[in-house]
C-alpha cells in the first residue's frame, strides 16, 4: 500500500515540522512483519529503495516545479521512476522521492499492469466520500499510519508526450494519486495522520537511523 477530501487538498493548514516530536512517545506495539521475500527480489528491492530518498532529506518537504519539457530527457526519467517503483515493490512513486523537483509520478495498482505516468497532475474534484486505510511510503521505512482520502478523484493531468489526459480514479488508485500528489507538495502521511501517530512514526523513524 501506498503510499482528503477536496478541503484539505490544500495543505497549508500544516502543523509544526516534523523532527521535534521525539519525547514521550509509546513505541508502537504491533511492528509490521516483513514478508518473506525471494533473495533476489529483497536484493533488488533493497537497492531500488537505496536510491529513493528518505525521511529527513529536505527534498521531500520542497514543492515540485511543473513540467514544461517533454522530450527524450522525460520519457527516461519516467521508465527509470517506473523501474524503481517496481523494484521497490511499491505501487507509486513521485519524483521528488528521487529527487527530482518536477511534477511527475508513476504508478501501478496491479501487480504486473502497465505504470502510468502523470505530468502536471491536478486535483479536479473529490468526491465527499472519505474512507480510512493504513498507507506507507518508500520514503518512510517501516511506517504504516492511517490517512483518510476521498475515494473518488478527478485528475486533469498530461501524459508523457504532454497531451491532456483525464483520470477518474476509485478506491486503491484514487488513494495512490493523493498520495503521490502530496509528495509533488512536500506533504508526507505523517502530516495526514492522527498526532499519535505522527509522533510514534517519526520515533520509529529516528530509532531506525543509522548509527553514523
Ligand atoms: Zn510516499
Amino acid at each position: 500500500m501506498p503510499d482528503h477530501p477536496a478541503s484539505s487538498l490544500d495543505p497549508g493548514g500544516r502543523e509544526a515540522p516534523d523532527g521535534e516530536e521525539r519525547y514521550e512517545v509509546e513505541p508502537p506495539d504491533d511492528e509490521p512483519e516483513e514478508p518473506e521475500l525471494d533473495p533476489e527480489v529483497a536484493a533488488r528491492r533493497d537497492a531500488a529503495l537505496a536510491q529513493v530518498r528518505k525521511f529527513g532529506d529536505p527534498v521531500l518537504r520542497t514543492r515540485a516545479r511543473p513540467v514544461e519539457r517533454f522530450d527524450q530527457a522525460l520519457r527516461e526519467e519516467a521508465e527509470r521512476m517506473g523501474r524503481l517503483m517496481g523494484d521497490a515493490l511499491g505501487v507509486g512513486l513521485a519524483a521528488t522521492q528521487v529527487g527530482i523537483l518536477h511534477r511527475l509520478l508513476v504508478y501501478r495498482v496491479q501487480l504486473h499492469g502497465p505504470v502510468a505516468a502523470l505530468v502536471n497532475p491536478q486535483i479536479e474534484w473529490a468526491g465527499k466520500d472519505v474512507e480510512t486505510m493504513e498507507e506507507g511510503c518508500l520514503s518512510l521505512p517501516g511506517v504504516l499510519v492511517d490517512v483518510d482520502r476521498a475515494v473518488h478523484v478527478r485528475v486533469r493531468a498530461l501524459d508523457i508526450e504532454g497531451e491532456p489526459i483525464l483520470v477518474e480514479a476509485s478506491g486503491l488508485e484514487a488513494r495512490v494519486i493523493q498520495h503521490e500528489i502530496d509528495h509533488l507538495d512536500g506533504v508526507l502521511i505523517l502530516d495526514r495522520t492522527s498526532r499519535e501517530q505522527r509522533k510514534a512514526a517519526i520515533r520509529a523513524l529516528r530509532e531506525a537511523e543509522p548509527a553514523a
